[in-house]
């Protein structure tokens, strides 16, 4: 059996293109930037510039490519139907991506969210390789996650499960994005960070952070309070700590709910290493069995921003049936 797979991963700012063989050995990746603000339309035919270049690259006849999952920020997808209801990166609401796609191409098209993908990726062709069950979580700007069972990505009843950045940590905790309060996001993600930062700046504190901002408060973020907190400053170090501590109870919690072998984190805050696991380590030291801890790896991302787009290429390959 021969054949072909695109996997793609459409990010706000860029669109990331893969070409895979039915190995799942991915011959050439293609990156070009999204245009959002030029509507869905002139975006959905730069994915299809996309595929079709990337296959005269490897010249790879219209008829060999077999399917394509296309990968979208959420937050309210309907995978099943394929439709965008709403993304704010994109700035889309109700585009029919699958329907659109499976036109252009004349192949079945598959739509994940962001998250999702990436724990995918991750579990194929990263740091979970080889192990049927894992979470996956990734800390930047928000906080997202993925729950792989027995291979697969767990999306349970309405597309919902994975959503790890809104599991509460604090009831009365500061504002999240989502409306509720106390979110694992409002209080570890990098704009938590960051604001938890400015907050100090305003009540004339901060100023180590300040200077690693470069002097700038208007270019203070997660890194800056992160490069503080590693020279010793103690107010960028209580900022970070709070951080980590939130994460340790997110992980906990999902430790104690599922009970993975395999805990891989990524994203931009995660970076910062050193800062970020032993308090998260304790965190988990206090608050989950020993035999679940017995068994239970913590590891970062392996495949950085690519995660996605692999993602995308190993899912086209499990709705074919041909790989696991
Ligand atoms: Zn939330």
């Amino acid at each position: 059996m021969s054949g072909y797979v695109i996997g793609t991963d459409l990010g706000g700012t860029k669109i990331l293109t893969a070409l895979a063989d039915i190995n799942g050995t991915v011959l050439a990746e293609l990156r070009q930037p999204t245009g959002a603000g030029e509507g869905p339309e002139r975006v959905i035919e730069r994915i299809v510039d996309s595929i079709t270049a990337l296959q005269h690259k490897c010249g790879v006849p219209p008829g060999a490519l077999m399917a394509a999952a296309v990968v979208v920020p959420g937050p309210e997808l309907d995978t099943g139907q394929g439709i965008v209801h709403f993304s704010n990166n994109l700035g889309w609401r109700n585009v029919e991506l699958k329907k659109v796609l499976q036109n252009r191409l004349q192949v079945p098209v598959y739509i994940e969210n962001d998250a999702n993908a990436a724990a995918l990726g991750e579990h194929i062709y990263g740091a979970g390789d080889g192990i049927q069950d894992m979470v996956y979580i990734t800390v930047s700007t928000g906080i997202g996650g993925g729950i792989i069972i027995n291979g697969r990505i767990y999306r349970g009843v309405s597309d919902g499960a994975g959503e790890i950045g809104h599991m509460t940590i604090m009831p009365d905790g500061p504002p999240c994005t989502c409306g509720n309060v106390g979110c694992l996001e409002a209080l570890a993600s990098g704009t938590a960070i960051a604001r938890a930062a400015l907050e100090l700046i305003e009540e004339g504190g901060g100023e180590a952070v300040i200077k690693a901002a470069g002097g700038n408060i208007n270019e203070v973020d997660a890194r800056a309070v992160a490069a503080a907190a590693l020279n010793g400053d103690a107010e960028a170090g209580v900022i970070i700590n709070g951080a980590a501590r939130a994460l340790g109870i997110g992980i906990a919690n999902i430790v104690n709910v599922i009970n993975p072998p395999l805990i891989v984190l990524g994203g931009g805050v995660m970076e910062s290493r050193e800062l970020f696991w032993p308090v998260m380590e304790r965190e988990l030291q206090d608050r989950c069995f020993k035999v679940q801890l017995k068994n239970l790896k913590v590891v970062p991302a392996a495949l950085s921003t690519r995660a996605g787009v692999l993602g995308a290429a190993a899912l086209v390959l499990q709705n074919l049936e041909i790989c696991s």
